[in-house]
């Protein structure tokens, strides 16, 4: 596929191979855009932000209900695209296209509800007989940065709330992942999204990031991806708005009191949904001692009935990682702490791309597997003496991202979400769970900011304050 560039699809003097995380084979090339490109895609994008800016939000809402319909209608090829190019199983790939369509309407109709407020002037010394109150307009130029693991989901949360602000956009999707990222620009245009209000430009981050970042014509950045990026981005980002969706490595928490067959379960999908390449996925169980033996027993069985195969095929419920380098750096994080003195209970061999769904027990604190971002198919169990202990243990991340307990203590819930540093808390069941119109973003490493359709047209805007002093600065 070609980028889409100043109202252009183009091609690079230099290409890129997407392939296969599971066949190796290639499934398409794009262009790997140079300075120039990212030059001239924000140059464009200025001229659509104009453009953005004088329509109607009836306007904006009717382009992203369309676009919405004509991606409901492609779900199925769209779906495929997401699961060649970035390895899930079909059944997943389907899910997350199903539901973008959704996302973007609420996005629209977000978009139709950009309010100020009329400020109370008159309560202030001196302001008698004036009128003051407050307007929201768009930031401008968005500059969209997405990561690999949900590339359209994730790209939606970026774009929609974008656009249905009545910014202009240049995305740069993830290098493994542009062509579902490029589909969904064809419908944006197809559905009447003025030329320049996106540009879509494909290539390196490490090459094209720091240009799109640094320059002064973009207010805005919003950045989901690695914690090593994000720093990279605010640093070179200057005077702008940024949001930037972080790594994570999200504790849950089993009590004695949890039913822990459904416990299990719900583990034995928070933790490998995606081959555990989700932010939100489960890295750390921390159990109480006295339910410890009999969970881990509960989530072997469920672990080691995943079913590994093909993603195209049915029943695949996971496949390879994004790449084979990935796959060997999560292998040799769970063989990392089995060295240090984990007991590997199921899974953790690699076949190329391919990790099989682990579950470590007694993982030491100080391992990679218990505090860094893992981003694979393993789960790492630890016994505690209680409540109190967990939650100190669960905190004991710079990350912040999602949380989970079990139990059906209401005291030791609510002390959980109390004392819990995460953005997003679940009370019986696992961090691996959105609702796209959800507020969701990390604290503390997790990063800066929420998505979630409203919030995101929140921060993607900026609030103008007026004030009408009246005939000769006074007025009645
Ligand atoms: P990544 O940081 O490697 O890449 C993300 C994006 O940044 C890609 O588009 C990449 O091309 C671009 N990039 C790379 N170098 C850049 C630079 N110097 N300047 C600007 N952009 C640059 O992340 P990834 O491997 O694609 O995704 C995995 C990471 O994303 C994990 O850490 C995961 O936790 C995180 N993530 C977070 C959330 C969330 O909501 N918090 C959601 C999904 C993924």
């Amino acid at each position: 596929m070609r980028m889409y560039v100043a109202g252009e699809w183009r091609s690079a003097d230099r290409e890129d191979e997407i392939r296969s995380p599971w066949s190796g084979e290639v499934v398409d090339t794009v262009p790997r855009a140079s300075a120039a490109d990212a030059e001239r895609a924000v140059a464009a994008a200025v001229q659509g932000a104009l453009a953005m800016r004088r329509l109607t939000a009836y306007d904006r809402q009717q382009i992203l209900n369309r676009a919405a319909d004509l991606l409901e209608d492609a779900c199925e090829d769209v779906a495929r695209t997401i699961s060649l190019e970035e390895g899930k199983p079909l059944s997943e790939a389907l899910g997350e296209a199903r539901r973008t369509p959704d996302l973007i309407r609420l996005a629209a109709s977000e978009g139709a509800r950009m309010h100020g407020e009329t400020l109370p002037l008159d309560a202030a010394a001196g302001a008698e007989g004036k009128l003051g109150f407050t307007l929201r307009v768009p930031c401008g130029v968005v500059v969209a940065i997405a990561p690999f693991n949900y590339p359209l989901l994730l790209v939606a949360h970026k774009l929609a709330p974008a656009l249905a602000a009545g910014n202009a956009v240049v995305l740069k999707p993830a290098s493994q992942t542009p062509l579902t990222a490029l589909k969904l620009t064809e419908l944006l245009l197809a559905a009447g999204l003025p030329t320049n209000a996106l540009q879509t430009i494909t290539g390196s981050g490490g090459e094209l990031g720091p240009a799109l970042c640094s320059d002064e014509r973009v207010r805005k950045i919003s950045f989901t991806g690695s914690v090593d990026v994000g720093r990279m981005i605010a640093g070179a980002a200057g005077v702008k708005k940024l949001s930037l969706e972080l790594g994570a490595n999200c504790p849950v928490i089993v009590l004695p009191d949890a039913d822990l067959d459904e416990v299990a379960a719900a583990t034995a999908a928070g933790g490998y949904v995606n081959a555990g390449q989700v932010c939100i996925s489960v890295q750390r169980v921390i159990v109480d001692e006295r339910a410890y033996g009999d969970f881990l027993e509960a989530l072997r069985t469920r672990v080691e009935a995943i079913a590994i195969g093909d993603p195209l095929a049915e029943g695949t419920q996971l496949a390879a990682l994004v790449s084979e380098g990935e796959a060997e750096r999560v292998e040799g994080t769970i063989r990392g702490a089995v060295d240090a003195g984990a007991r590997l209970l199921t899974g953790g061999s690699r076949d190329r791309g391919v990790v099989a769904p682990a579950v470590v027990a007694d993982v030491p604190e100080e391992t990679a597997l218990w505090r860094d971002e893992l981003f694979g198919p393993a789960v790492a169990v630890r016994p505690v003496s209680g409540v109190e202990e967990a939650i100190a243990v669960a905190n004991d991340t710079r990350y912040g991202l999602g949380a989970g307990i079990f139990t059906r203590d209401v005291t030791s819930a609510m002390r959980f979400v109390r004392e819990v540093d995460a953005g997003n808390l679940h009370v019986n069941w696992t961090p691996l769970w959105r609702a796209d119109l959800m507020p969701y973003g990390g604290l503390k490493g997790s990063g800066i900011g929420k998505e979630g359709p409203r919030y995101a047209v929140e921060e993607m805007t900026e609030l103008k304050t007026v004030v009408f002093h009246g005939v000769n600065g006074g007025g009645s």
